[in-house]
């Protein structure tokens, strides 16, 4: 059976961000695995029931999603309501779906407190940003889910292919 790829729903072109907008991500290889049937869409936010649009939301204080999964930090909105138990909900439901789905891969958009994976943004909505994953991501990835951001898409066609072939 072809690998089936969890993907944030936001790159598929849906506008469930918290500003009311989308991101897509255009490239041919979305377009062959959407034929496929391969690809899983997920806003994990919305799946625990945020509304769109909502405010802007942060890992607090430089931390990261692992942090927060371990009860060792918080996920604040930019108005400082604590937001973090609807952030790990949203994880869980994510980790549910690809688990149902037999997801092997996540195909995520970076930058997300929930989606992101090679970096978030450091607490103080100032626009800085560090190294590190969100919340979702971070429980996708210690459930053995391979997590590829959006700006990784030429990695994620190469190994989906190889595993194609073995
Ligand atoms: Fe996109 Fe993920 Fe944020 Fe939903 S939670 S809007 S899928 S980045």
């Amino acid at each position: 059976m072809p690998a089936k790829i969890l993907v944030s729903a936001c790159l598929m072109g849906h506008a469930v961000r918290y500003d009311g907008q989308s991101k897509p991500l255009l490239h041919p290889a979305i377009d062959r695995w959407r034929a496929e049937g391969r690809l899983v869409t997920i806003c994990p936010e919305m799946s625990a029931g945020m509304p769109v649009p909502r405010p802007p939301a942060e890992i607090a204080a430089g931390a990261v999603g692992s942090d927060v999964l371990a009860g060792r930090a918080k996920v604040l909105e930019i108005n400082g309501r604590d937001v973090t138990e609807g952030f790990v909900r949203a994880a869980e439901n994510a980790l549910s779906l690809a688990q149902e789905a037999d997801c092997r891969f996540a195909l995520l958009i970076d930058g997300s407190p929930s989606c992101g994976s090679g970096f978030v943004y450091d607490g103080s909505f100032s626009g800085a940003r560090h190294s590190g994953e969100g919340v979702t991501a971070a429980l996708l990835a210690g459930n053995g889910i391979e997590v590829y951001s959006d700006r990784e898409i030429e990695q994620l066609v190469a190994r989906v292919e190889a595993l194609d072939q073995s």
